[in-house]
C-alpha cells in the first residue's frame, strides 16, 4: 500500500484521523486489525513471484502487515516522509536506523544529552561492532564542527534532550553533518512529530518511540523510523525484514487509534505544562525550572525558531539533595512515580537513580542531572489539580 494523492492534500488533523485507513470487503468503519504471522497463496507460483519481489503482497507478518501499513502510512502523511517501518520499541527504531546500515571502521558523532539507552546503544554497542563513536556537546556548534572534520557515516541527536531539555539547531548540525557526509538521524520523541518537522530542517532520518505521544494512554510499546523511499528501501529494509524488529499489528492497531487524538492532547499537553512551569518557576522552594518555553530556558529563542511548541516535560531542580527530591516525589498524590512521558496522566521521574543511573555521576554532572533533579511529564489532568498536588508536594519536601 502507498499513501494516496488525495491523502496529501489534507490538512493534518484529517491525516492524524483518516490517513492511511484501507477498508478490507467488509467494509468496517475502524481500521481493522490483522492479526495474522502469514499469508497464503492460492498456487506455488504465486508465492514463488511473491518471494521474487515480482508482484507486491503481504508475505510474513515480519516483514509487512496491513495494519502496520495503515500505521506506517499514516505517520508518513504525518512527517511530510516518504517511507517509514514501525518497530516493537523507540528503542528498535533507533538502533534500526543506525545499525542497519553503518559499518565496521565507520564513524558515528553523536550528542551528548541523550535518553539513557541511545547513549549507551552510542558508547558500549555500537564499539562493540567495530564502529567508532564521538560524543559532543549538542549545543556546541564548535564541537560539533571539530567531530564533524573527519568523514563521519552518521549523526544521532535529540531535541529537546532527555532529560535536560537542551535544544539542539538542527539546520546548523545538518549542515555540517551533509558536510561531513553523513546522515543526520533525529530522535524527536521530546518535540512530538507535530511540533518539529526534521526532515524539513535538513534531517535525513527521523525515529520515534510511539510507545510516548502517539499512544499516550500508556498501552503499548512502538516505534518508527521515518525517511526518504531510498533509505528504506536500500538501507534499511532488508535489516528490518531479516532481523525481525517489527511491530505487532495488535500494537500498530492501537498506536493509529493514539494518533487520531494526539493533536488534542498534545496541545493540552503543551498547555499544561506550559502553566506547571510557569507555576514552579515562581516558587521560592525550586532552584531552577526548566522549560523550553520559558525565557529563562539558556535556549528558547532557538526553541522557538525551529519547534511550533514546546512540548510535555518540565524539569525542577530541588537543589542538590536526593533526599529532598524523593520527598517531593513521594509527597506527590495525583502526579505518579514512573519513568515513562507523554502521558494522558502526570509522571514524575529522579533521572538520577533511574533512567541515567547508568552513566555514572561525573557523566549527569556534565549533563546537569544532580540529586536534586526531577523530571515532570506533564499529563491531560485539569492544571488546577496538578498545580494544588504540586505545592503540597514541595511543603511536604521542605
Ligand atoms: C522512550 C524514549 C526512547 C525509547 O523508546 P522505547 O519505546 O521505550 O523503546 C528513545 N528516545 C527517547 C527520547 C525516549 O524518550
Amino acid at each position: 500500500m502507498t499513501v494516496e494523492k488525495h491523502e496529501k492534500s489534507w490538512r493534518p488533523q484529517t491525516r492524524l484521523v483518516r490517513g492511511g485507513t484501507r477498508r478490507s470487503q467488509f467494509q468496517e468503519t475502524g481500521e481493522a486489525i490483522f492479526m495474522t504471522s502469514g499469508f497464503v497463496y492460492d498456487r506455488a507460483e504465486d508465492a514463488e513471484a511473491a518471494f521474487k519481489n515480482e508482484v507486491e503482497r503481504f508475505i510474513y507478518s515480519r516483514y509487512g502487515n496491513p495494519t502496520n501499513e495503515m500505521f506506517q502510512d499514516r505517520m508518513c502523511l504525518l512527517e511530510g516522509a516518504e517511507a517509514c517501518r514501525a518497530t516493537a520499541s523507540g528503542m528498535a527504531a533507533v538502533f534500526a536506523s543506525i545499525a542497519s546500515w553503518v559499518k565496521a571502521g565507520q564513524r558515528v558523532v553523536g550528542s551528548r544529552a541523550l535518553f539513557g539507552s541511545c547513549l549507551y546503544m552510542l558508547t558500549d554497542i555500537l564499539p562493540g561492532y567495530g564502529i567508532e563513536t564521538e560524543i559532543v556537546d549538542g549545543t556546541d556548534l564548535d564541537q560539533w564542527r571539530d567531530a564533524l572534520k573527519k568523514p563521519t557515516a552518521a549523526v544521532f541527536l535529540e531535541t529537546p534532550s532527555n532529560p535536560g531539555l537542551e535544544i539542539i539547531d538542527l539546520r546548523a548540525v545538518a549542515t555540517l553533518a551533509h558536510e561531513a557526509g553523513a546522515l543526520l538521524v533525529v530522535d524527536n520523541v521530546f518535540a512530538t512529530p507535530l511540533l518539529q518537522k526534521p526532515l524539513e530542517l535538513g534531517a535525513d532520518i527521523v525515529a520515534y518511540s510511539a510507545t510516548k505521544h502517539i499512544d499516550g494512554q500508556g498501552r503499548c510499546m512502538g516505534g518508527a523510523i521515518l525517511g526518504t523511499k531510498a533509505f528504506v528501501d536500500d538501507k534499511l529494509s532488508a535489516f528490518y525484514r531479516h532481523t525481525g524488529p517489527s511491530m505487532s499489528p495488535f500494537n500498530a492497531w492501537v498506536l493509529l487509534k493514539g494518533l487520531e487524538t494526539m493533536e488534542l492532547r498534545v496541545e493540552r499537553h503543551c498547555a499544561n505544562a506550559a502553566k506547571i512551569a510557569a507555576f514552579l518557576e515562581a516558587r521560592a522552594e525550586v532552584g531552577r525550572t526548566l522549560y523550553p518555553g520559558l525565557e529563562s530556558h539558556p535556549q528558547h529563542a532557538l526553541a522557538a525558531r525551529q519547534m511550533t511548541g514546546f512540548g510535555s516535560v518540565v524539569c525542577l531542580d530541588l537543589g542538590g539533595s536526593k533526599d529532598r527530591a524523593f520527598r517531593f516525589m513521594n509527597a506527590l498524590r495525583l502526579v505518579d512515580i514512573s519513568n515513562n512521558l507523554g502521558d494522558s496522566k502526570s509522571l514524575a521521574t529522579h533521572p538520577a537513580t533511574t533512567t541515567h543511573q547508568r552513566i555514572g555521576a561525573e557523566e549527569r554532572v556534565h549533563l546537569g542531572i544532580t540529586d536534586g533533579f526531577v523530571r515532570l511529564s506533564i499529563g491531560l489532568e485539569d492544571a488546577e489539580d496538578l498545580k494544588e498536588d504540586i505545592e503540597q508536594a514541595l511543603k511536604k519536601a521542605g
